[in-house]
């Protein structure tokens, strides 16, 4: 099959996922760039819809919305980090939305979408993890305060190897996605890389991969991640 593919992004108004919509729209395909706030479309060919992935109801309206067009690449970027403060600053109703948006609404948006994704040509399904979510590697050069992100990254590695399993049938390939430490709003300005860099990497593993890599984990510079 030919023709242009289409790829719809979350959390696209800033940061990695409105680099994401803007590489993939210089690159030709039409972008459906989701964000939170009514903002307006960023670029030729990049589309805006409203999404709030924590909100059922915004996400059924999203896929109301879409009808049956089809869907060739999900990037579940989304995210949040939320507390960083340790074991002392724990709080459940914080967690829990930390845990909601990072690890449940990418597979809540699975569920909506999948009809999208089963109409679309070689279904890719992306989610932006974090190495700091490996239980292997996540705390081998790293020492912070981040329990409830790095447990919802490593949830999210679960939904991935999961979704993986269960769609393959459907000829879905599954990835968790690591972006390194890029310099956005979470990132902060000590970060190592610059987000258009973290972008091209990960576009390049997407580009790359078919049904026989999904399951797996990869960071931005092509690497596997243990997880
Ligand atoms: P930013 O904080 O710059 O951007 C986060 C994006 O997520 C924003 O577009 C934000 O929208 C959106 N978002 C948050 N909550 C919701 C919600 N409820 N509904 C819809 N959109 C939402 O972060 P990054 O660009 O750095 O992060 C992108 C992804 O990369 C995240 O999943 C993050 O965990 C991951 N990552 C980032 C790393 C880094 O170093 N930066 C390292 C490892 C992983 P809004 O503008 O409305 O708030």
């Amino acid at each position: 099959m030919t023709g242009q593919r289409t790829v719809l992004i979350t959390g696209a108004s800033r940061g990695l996922g409105r680099e994401l919509a803007r590489q993939y729209a210089a690159a030709g395909w039409p972008v459906i760039a989701c964000a939170r706030a009514a903002t307006a479309p960023d670029g030729e060919g990049i589309e805006h819809r409203q999404l709030d992935v924590a909100d059922m109801g915004s996400i059924a309206a999203l896929a109301a919305g879409l009808g049956g067009r089809p869907i060739d690449l999900l990037i579940n970027n989304a995210g949040i980090r939320g507390d960083t403060g340790g074991l002392a600053t724990i709080d459940p109703d914080d967690f829990l939305e930390i845990m909601r948006i990072n690890a449940l609404a990418p597979l809540l948006i699975v569920q909506a979408l999948l009809p999208n994704l089963l109409a679309g040509e070689r279904p890719i399904v992306a989610n932006i993890s974090s190495r700091a979510g490996s239980l292997a590697e996540g705390t081998l050069d790293d020492d912070d305060g981040d329990y409830a992100y790095r447990c919802s990254k490593a949830a999210l590695n679960m939904a991935t190897v999961k979704l993986a399993q269960d769609l393959r049938k459907h000829g879905i390939a599954v990835l968790s996605l690591h972006p390194g430490w890029v310099k956005t709003d979470m990132g902060g300005e000590g970060a190592r890389i610059r987000v258009a860099e973290s972008a091209t990497g990960l576009k390049a593993i997407i580009d790359g991969v078919g049904l026989a890599d999904s399951g797996s984990f990869r960071a931005f510079d092509g690497k596997q991640v243990s997880w």
